[in-house]
């Protein structure tokens, strides 16, 4: 039989590289948005992370009639209540520049010693189809932020993200290593287990 379609709903190669390593044992098809150009975006405008990322699983399950799985991620960094929070991505403005808002970041953080600078990313992920909630997960990895950037893998906010028992920061992992602490390596895993019992289940179905 050939195995289905799972939409990872997102754009970014860096998360769409992420969740494909993640989940390269499930049996489907991976498709990404780059597969369907053209499709409107939905707001996001929850104000957690579960929240979006429910909202783009729905939306985009409801646009192409498949199985889409959303990664709604960001990081927390508790001396700043929490910002960037769910406006990681636009933290410095619409254009989702990463340096800009590192830069932003380590600005904020003037002044403040690394002990006080205790952060997290969290990563939530749904997984939609005709219009339910089938499944979502939730996950984080705690960490500090340090001023200087360190390491050339990972995206986003990776370089000043320090997790202090490996003394590295997840862009100075490797690609598996920062996949097995993450955030995103947790939460999709867990929803990685979900989606093969409800795919499982859709099998054994006998057809209409
Ligand atoms: P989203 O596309 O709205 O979920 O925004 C996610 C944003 O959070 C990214 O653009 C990054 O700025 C940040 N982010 C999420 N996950 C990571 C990660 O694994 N490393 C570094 N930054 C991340």
């Amino acid at each position: 039989m050939t195995p289905p379609i799972l939409l990872l709903a997102t754009s970014n190669e860096d998360k769409i590289r992420e969740i494909v390593e993640i989940l390269a044992d499930l049996p489907v098809q991976f498709r990404n948005l780059k597969d369907y150009p053209g499709l409107a975006e939905p707001v996001e405008d929850a104000e957690t992370f579960l929240g979006n990322a429910e909202k783009k699983a729905l939306h985009y399950a409801k646009l192409t009639g498949l199985w889409a799985l959303a990664d709604d991620s960001g990081l927390e960094v508790d001396c700043l209540n929490g910002l960037p929070g769910v406006h990681s991505a636009r933290f410095a403005g619409p254009q989702r520049d990463p340096l800009a808002n590192n830069r932003k970041l380590v600005t904020m953080l003037a002044g403040i010693p690394l002990e006080q600078r205790r952060a997290r990313f969290w990563c939530a992920a749904a997984l939609a189809k005709d219009g339910q909630i089938a499944a979502f997960a939730e996950d984080a990895v705690e960490g500090l932020v340090i001023d200087e950037p360190r390491g050339k893998n990972g995206f986003g906010y990776d370089p000043h993200f320090l997790v202090p028992e490996l003394g590295r920061t997840t862009a100075e992992l490797e690609p598996e290593h920062k996949n097995a602490i993450s955030h995103r390596g947790k939460a999709v895993r867990r929803i990685g287990v979900l989606i093969r019992e409800i795919f499982l289940k859709n099998e054994e179905k006998p057809p209409r």
